[in-house]
């Protein structure tokens, strides 16, 4: 069975401890390769290794950088279609969505930020000609990045391009449960001669290498994204500590379709909102709010939509969804869904695990979920699922959906429908969250500012934001 590898000053290493643990795919419910048990010490050697190569990496010519990282891309792109099947095996999302978002995006991520940096300029303030400010903006040195599951290598890339643009070296712990393509870009970095020890990658629990990579006191800068509750631990460990926090957590957005929308352009955008990536993504729609007026005809759509999705084998190009991340996860889900129901929730669609025949009996499999009936204030509507589910409710006003958009401790992202653009706007501005779309969702930009209000995170980051979160900036006066 292969066993996944860590990576360290330039070299793919065995834990110290000699320890593995099992990783599934989820498309079968089978082990198919096992994943370092690294520790403390695997991280403490890995920490060291970063801060050796950051003194030759921080001052090397930005360009010089810059190129090193192209290369990363340019052997990346050569491995596509591995890395496409690979994704979709350790996360059981279906191959067509690997090809399109996840490794394009990590490739593109890597390609932003390495040539953002030659772009990244810092302020000057002149005091009217009797001295000048300027901002002085270095490296911090050894960033830590952790990333979940959802989106393995989009989110790891997310956040290790920027903070090596920027001339940091790095300690990335992946999350456990998707670590296959961390290890294969690995494999990729040593190919393509990144200089050792400036991209490490640890493999293994949260609670463990997550929480050793968090304490050390070589890792001034922690980014990380993942779930409020880890990201709350963090913050309360890191915080003491004084070190540079970036936190970009859960959602439950809100995704608001007023009576004057385009309808089918609503219906078909709400329905990727709500299961792309088996509704698995940090800004998925999972609050459908639909104006009184056209409630039972958007519902009726929305209904038969969702029940034409596919549900199968991730490595079919027909299915439009494919398995949940693991097999706890979809308990959790069905527990959601069965809390739901107490709650008097009523199930318009799904609501079941969906048992595939042959090779894939054992997968994890939920159809797309939805539910009606459910108050504002519910465990259902204010806690996060992160699966193929959503609640669909009426509204009345325009006061009234903004009060409910706003009733949950989250604030990631919101969608918008409406062809009334002062109205488009108006609610844009009184919803708080950190990302509003309007008439549209998931349309990124890498330039614009990304984060959460509320519990849904502390910083933003994106373009020349994520530049300056892993710099450390200085304010010098000149008397002239
Ligand atoms: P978790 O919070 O469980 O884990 C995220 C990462 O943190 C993983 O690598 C995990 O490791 C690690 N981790 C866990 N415990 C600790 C710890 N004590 N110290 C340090 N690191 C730790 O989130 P999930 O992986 O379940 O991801 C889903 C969550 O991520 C959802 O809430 C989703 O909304 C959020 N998310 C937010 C995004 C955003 O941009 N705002 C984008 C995507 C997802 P391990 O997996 O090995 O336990």
């Amino acid at each position: 069975m292969e066993k996944i590898l860590n990576y360290i000053n330039g070299e793919l290493t065995a834990p110290k401890s000699g320890d593995y643990f099992d990783n599934y795919n989820p498309s079968d419910g089978q082990v198919y390769s096992l994943v370092p048990d690294s520790d403390a010490a695997d991280i403490d050697l890995a920490v060291r290794a970063a801060q050796d190569a950051f003194p030759a990496w921080s001052s090397m010519p930005k360009e010089k950088r810059c190129d090193l990282i192209l290369k990363v891309v340019e052997k990346l792109e050569a491995s596509s279609e591995m890395l496409v099947a690979a994704e979709s095996k350790d996360n059981g999302k279906p191959e067509w969505l690997a090809r399109m978002v996840d490794i394009p995006r990590a490739s593109a991520n890597l390609k932003f930020f390495a040539t953002a940096s030659l772009h990244f300029a810092s302020e000057t303030h002149d005091m009217d000609g009797m001295a000048l400010n300027y901002t002085l903006r270095k490296p911090i040195g050894v960033a830590g990045c952790i990333s979940p599951w959802n989106l393995p290598l989009y989110l790891l890339t997310w956040k290790i391009a920027p903070a090596l643009a920027a001339g940091n070296t790095v300690v990335a712990k992946p999350s456990e449960i998707t670590p296959m393509t961390a290890f294969l870009l690995s494999k990729i970095c040593i190919e393509a001669g990144l200089p050792k020890g400036v991209l490490n990658i640890v493999h293994g629990y949260g609670n463990k290498v997550g929480d050793a990579l968090i304490r050390h006191p070589d890792t001034p800068v922690i980014s990380f994204t993942g779930g409020t509750v880890t990201g709350a631990h963090i913050a309360k460990t890191a915080g003491p500590m004084f070190k540079k926090l970036s936190l970009e957590l859960g959602g439950k957005n809100p995704n608001i379709v007023f009576a004057d929308a385009d309808l089918d352009k609503a219906v078909a955008t709400s329905v990727k909102a709500s299961f792309t990536n088996q509704g698995q993504i940090c800004l998925c729609g999972s609050r459908l709010y639909v104006q009184q007026e056209i409630y039972e005809t958007f519902k009726t759509a929305f209904i038969a939509k969702s029940a034409e999705l596919v549900v199968g084998d991730p490595k079919e190009e027909g299915s439009n969804l494919g398995a949940v991340v693991s097999k706890e996860h979809m308990e959790k889900i069905l527990a959601k869904i069965e809390e739901a129901k107490a709650e008097g929730g009523k199930v318009l669609l799904g609501g079941k695990r969906i048992l595939l025949e042959g090779d894939l009996k054992d997968g994890y499999y939920i159809g797309p979920t939805i539910l009606e009936g459910l108050k504002a204030d519910c465990i259902t509507n204010q806690e996060e699922i992160f699966g193929p589910v959503v609640t669909i409710s009426p509204f009345e006003t325009e006061e009234e959906v903004i009060a409910l958009a706003n009733s949950t401790k989250y604030g990631l992202s919101a969608s918008i429908f409406t062809e009334n653009l002062s109205k488009a706007h108006r609610v844009a501005a009184a919803i708080d969250s950190g990302i509003v779309w309007i008439n549209t969702w998931l349309l990124r930009d890498l330039r614009t500012p990304f984060g959460g209000m509320k519990n849904s995170g502390v910083g933003r980051e994106g373009g020349f934001k994520s530049l300056q979160f892993f710099t450390e900036e200085k304010n010098v006066c000149l008397k002239i």
